[in-house]
């Protein structure tokens, strides 16, 4: 890969666990990344409906956290003593009400007691309600979606200089790889070859008229590189930029004038 910092050229632990391209299955890990903790407000309606539930029983600690799901999945878990409730973010700004039904619902659900039919009631009616399907189907739309992969930019077209390169350094050897302008203008993450998806992506911030184009070819170069040199693993060292990887690359011919810009970026 090729990052700005904290060095030009900076080994990740994987590469392939970084940015890809490729959509994560919906419900992935990943997709769940963001967590957000809720208010104490929604902490006390739980707190509220156990006390229905269980009247005598010690009050236990609750996490909750909005998660991004792309269903209205909730879960809950007791552990510890303490029960983690994870909630969908489509959730977050339903009406006080519907938090009561779905703490009543969760609680009624852990603790073996019957479900409050005006609860489950009120929950089936807002979850079905206009608003918030609409809202469920525009998330999973926007985030099930893969990206879009992309070779051609406004004025470079990755694969023409993917074909440039590898006729002029690798005898036109180089199987080619998915080839893709990153989504957004990345200055951290110049370039990357995600070995998981096969693509190399480099940074939208080159697409531009006044990139020089050893700087793009050089960037490019570095990545396809990669692609030739696969990740070793040396004494439980992962080796990314090998002698041999080095000693090729220094022979990219305006390597000082494409290492100057990147700096300059
Ligand atoms: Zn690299």
């Amino acid at each position: 890969m090729f990052s700005q910092t904290p060095t030009l050229f900076d080994a990740l632990p994987d590469p392939a666990t970084k940015e890809t391209p490729a959509a994560k299955p919906v419900g992935s890990k990943a997709m769940r990344g963001s967590k957000l903790i809720a208010p104490d407000s929604l902490v006390a309606i739980f707190e509220q409906e156990y006390r229905e539930i269980r009247p005598r029983a010690p009050m236990p600690a609750f996490d909750i956290r909005f998660r991004r799901f792309t269903s209205l999945n909730t879960t809950i878990r007791l552990r510890e003593g303490r029960l983690h409730v994870r909630l969908s973010d489509l959730l977050e700004h339903a009406p006080e009400s519907v938090h009561h039904s779905i703490a009543h619902i969760l609680l009624a659900k852990l603790y073996r007691k019957p479900i409050a039919p005006a609860h489950s009631d009120r929950y089936r009616r807002h979850v079905s309600s206009d608003a918030v399907s609409r809202q469920a189907e525009h998330i999973r739309q926007t985030r099930g979606r893969k990206r879009i992969l992309t070779a051609v930019g406004h004025y470079y077209d990755l694969s023409e200089v993917f074909d440039t390169l590898n006729a002029r350094f690798f005898h036109g050897l180089l199987g080619k790889p998915v080839l893709t302008w990153s989504a957004h203008h990345a200055r951290r993450m110049l370039g990357h070859y995600d070995a998981a998806h096969n693509t190399i992506v480099v940074s939208r911030v080159f697409d531009r008229p006044d990139t020089p184009r050893c700087a793009i070819e050089y960037l490019l170069y570095h990545e396809m590189l990669h692609l030739k040199h696969p990740v070793r693993v040396k004494a439980g060292r992962r080796c990314v930029h090998s002698r041999e990887f080095q000693a090729e690359e220094r022979l990219f011919p305006e390597l000082e004038e494409a290492k100057a810009y990147l700096r300059r970026l």
